[in-house]
């Protein structure tokens, strides 16, 4: 069998960067990109050249994985940034941020983000007082985010606010620990976006 049967750590380990897709473990020296900062498979440690789509279509598959988006959805947030009047790359990842489970995951409510997503889907979350099951929903400025009162005794909630309590709040959110809730202070800037992400090349591959 294969030592890296893990298939999120193996994406991480194709694209040579920790992209934080599975909890707590992301944040310790078991991290596989920590210990084998290579790609996996029998050629993994040859270094080979990118051409110029290669290398655009695996920034492409880097953001989405990082943020857990499926390609129909990925390139639909593509087409309403372009849309936008500001520049397209940019538009897109504060566009990815915005998403609720981005959002929970962001605030320390969920370990990972895909465990965000299950949880928002679970109906633990509401948003300005309304319970939100969407983990697609994009928060906008002022949106208050916040574990329903019927749920804050679920022990996933009390585990990730006890081990996530010291995972650094973006500047764009307002994180009320006291209320397992957050506040969308303004929507993310292109600073606020911690993947290492050269968005234009996403641009310029599906401008083609
Ligand atoms: Fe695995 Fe997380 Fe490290 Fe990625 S960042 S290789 S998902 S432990």
């Amino acid at each position: 069998m294969s030592r890296y049967k893990d298939e999120q750590c193996r994406i991480c380990r194709r694209e040579g960067q920790k992209l934080f897709l599975k909890g707590s473990r992301c944040y310790t020296d078991k991290c596989s990109v920590t210990r084998r900062n290579y790609a996996p498979g029998q050629h993994g440690q040859k270094k080979t050249k990118l051409s110029e789509y290669g290398t655009q279509l695996r920034e492409k598959q880097k953001t989405k994985s990082f943020y857990g988006v499926g390609e129909k959805q990925f390139r639909r947030y593509f087409e309403m940034a372009s849309n936008k009047k500001g520049i397209t790359g940019e538009e897109l990842l504060q566009i990815l941020e915005s998403r609720l489970d981005n959002v929970v995951y962001r605030l320390g409510y969920g370990s990972s983000r895909a465990q965000a997503r299950q949880l928002v889907n679970h109906g633990l979350f509401e948003v300005n007082g309304h319970k939100v099951d969407i983990p697609s929903y994009l928060v906008k400025a002022g949106d208050v985010i916040a574990v329903r009162e019927s749920k804050k005794d679920v022990s996933i909630i009390k585990q990730n606010v006890e081990q996530n309590a010291s995972r650094p709040v973006p500047e764009w959110l307002e994180k009320d620990s006291e209320k397992l809730s957050g506040k969308v202070i303004r929507l993310a800037s292109r600073e606020d976006v911690d993947i290492p992400v050269e968005e234009h090349l996403i641009v310029e591959l599906y401008s083609k």
